[in-house]
Formats: structure tokens, C-alpha cells, sequence
């Protein structure tokens, strides 16, 4: 059941001692999260909304305070990097191959390259070469258990002397061991910002909607290991809607750019925050 829909039986059921109670449960289950829901629900009891409306109303003003749209945009004839992050399984690769497709149809990239950074899963670099094979752009690989931070050198390295204007680079993100990770990370990071100048790089951290609870805490993660630049919201086709992002934007202040919504290559929009919200609490 949407969120909004449970808040009109919680208020159906009308405003008793339990209520508030009731209310941040509610919030907590639409993936707001224990600190959010508990904020949210202290603010509606003391402006005491009468009707489902009017707290649907008052929620949607406060969730929206806590995000934000970016936009991805490039520093023409220059060399532009985006660095894709996030736990294995939630879109890494298939969004590189959408926001290719993106950028090639809107025509803002004058010449693009990706980098199979994700050197763990062979899947993901075939993935990668035959999606560049379709759609008309470079894709820079290893063999399989290459060096992540070597196949990004190169890629810059082929990019120049191309004069691309954006790679998109993959990045593995296993999860096991935070400091591996976070070690992994840092070595690429320092790869790309030797090369590439800072206002054109920018770090995404890719997060599926359907994670839960789970992703302020990957998103605390990554952005202490590399100080993220923005989000992208996989899987928004799911019946999750999102409601993590809103709790990470409460705790990390980071612009969303896109959103992914099926398996197409085309299903990849820019973030709207008044439609994210709207469906949200419809
Ligand atoms: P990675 O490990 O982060 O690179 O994840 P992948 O790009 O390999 O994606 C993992 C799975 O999620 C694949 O089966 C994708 O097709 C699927 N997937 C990615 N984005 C979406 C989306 O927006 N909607 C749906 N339904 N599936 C998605």
C-alpha cells in the first residue's frame, strides 16, 4: 500500500494517543528512516494536520527541503568524467549504458568513452563492450581481473587523444570489507584527479530503490571514502519509491540527477523532485 494511502486509514481511524506512534511507523516503513520518520512525525504533531490531506501536505513540503535535482553538465571541449559507485547488483553498468544512450541522443557529449572499471564481473565489461557496440561509442577493458584503476588510466588516456568529451566509467563496489573498498576507491580516485581537472569530474553513487534502510548507510560509506558529487535512483520501476533517497538527502545534502525505471536502455529520466515526491505520497 502506498504511503499515501496508509496515512488516509491512520487518520481515518482518527487523531488518538497512539497516533504519532502510528504515524512514524508508517513513515519508517516508506523508507524514510528511524531518524527522519521520528523528525517528520514531531513536526506534524505540533502543527496537528486535521486531514490526510493536510499532513500529505505538510509531509511532502518537508521531504521536499531535503532533496534536491542536479544536473549532469559537461564543460564543453573538455575531457569529463563520471565515476559511477555503489554496491554490486544495484545498476552501475546498465546506467552507464543508459545515460550513454542519454547523452548520445540529446547530443551533449562530443564523443564518449567508458571504462569497464568493474573488472571483477566479466559479465559487466562484456555487458559494457556490447552495449558500445550498439549505440556507437568506445568501451576501454581488462582482462578479466585487471586492474580497475589501470583500465580508468587508459580510458583517460584513449579519451584525450580522441578528444572525447565525457567518459563513463564502472567501478566494482564489492561490499565485504569496508576498507578494501574504501582502499580500492581512494587509488582510483587519485588515478582520475592526476588526469582530470575537479569541476569536471563528478562522483555518482548509483542506489537502488528497492535497498531500503540499508542506503543511507552505503551512501555514508562511499561518500567518506570520495566525497560524492550527486545520486542516481535505480530500479524505480520496483514498488519502492524511494523513499531512501530522502533520508539520505536529509543526512548528505547530495543533488539527484537521474532516475532508472526499467530494464530498456531509453528508461532513464532526469530527476523531478515534485513528481518523485508526488508519487511518494500518492
Ligand atoms: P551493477 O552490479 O551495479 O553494475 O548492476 P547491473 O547494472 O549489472 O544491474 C543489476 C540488475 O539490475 C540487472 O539485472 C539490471 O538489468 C537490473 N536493473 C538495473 N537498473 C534497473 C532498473 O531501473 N529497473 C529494473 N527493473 N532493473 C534494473
Amino acid at each position: 500500500m502506498s504511503l499515501g494511502s496508509k496515512l488516509k486509514q491512520l487518520f481515518s481511524k482518527g487523531i488518538d494517543d497512539s497516533f504519532y506512534d502510528n504515524l512514524e511507523d508508517t513513515l519508517i516503513e516508506a523508507d524514510l528512516g528511524p531518524v527522519l520518520a521520528y523528525t517528520l512525525s514531531e513536526e506534524l504533531e505540533k502543527k496537528r494536520p486535521k486531514t490526510s490531506d493536510e499532513a500529505v501536505t505538510l509531509i511532502k513540503t518537508a521531504l521536499g527541503g531535503y532533496l534536491t535535482a542536479g544536473q549532469l553538465t559537461l564543460e564543453k571541449g573538455q575531457l569529463n568524467l563520471f565515476l559511477l559507485l555503489g554496491v554490486n547488483g544495484v545498476g552501475k553498468t546498465s546506467t552507464i549504458a543508459k545515460l550513454a544512450r542519454y547523452f548520445i541522443d540529446n547530443k551533449l557529449a562530443g564523443g564518449l568513452t567508458a571504462a569497464a572499471g568493474d573488472t571483477f564481473r566479466a559479465a559487466a565489461s562484456q555487458q559494457l563492450a556490447l552495449h558500445g557496440e550498439r549505440q556507437g561509442f568506445k568501451v576501454v577493458k581488462s582482462e578479466s581481473g585487471g586492474d580497475p584503476g589501470a583500465v580508468i588510466y587508459d580510458a583517460i588516456s584513449s579519451a584525450l587523444a580522441r578528444k572525447d568529451e565525457l567518459i563513463l566509467a564502472d567501478t566494482a563496489g564489492r561490499m565485504h570489507n569496508k576498507a578494501e573498498l574504501v582502499n580500492e576507491l581512494k587509488k582510483i580516485d587519485k588515478i582520475i584527479t592526476g588526469r582530470i581537472k575537479p569541476e569536471n569530474y563528478k562522483k555518482i553513487l548509483v542506489i537502488d530503490s528497492t535497498t531500503g534502510q540499508n542506503a543511507l548507510r552505503q551512501a555514508e560509506i562511499f561518500n567518506e571514502a570520495l566525497q560524492l558529487s550527486g545520486i542516481i535512483l535505480t530500479k524505480y520501476d520496483s514498488s519502492a519509491k524511494g523513499g531512501n533517497l530522502v533520508a539520505i538527502g536529509k543526512e548528505l545534502a547530495l543533488p539527484v540527477y537521474f532516475v532508472t525505471s526499467g530494464e530498456k536502455i531509453t528508461d532513464i529520466t532526469p530527476f523531478n523532485k515534485e513528481v518523485f515526491l508526488s508519487n511518494l505520497l500518492e
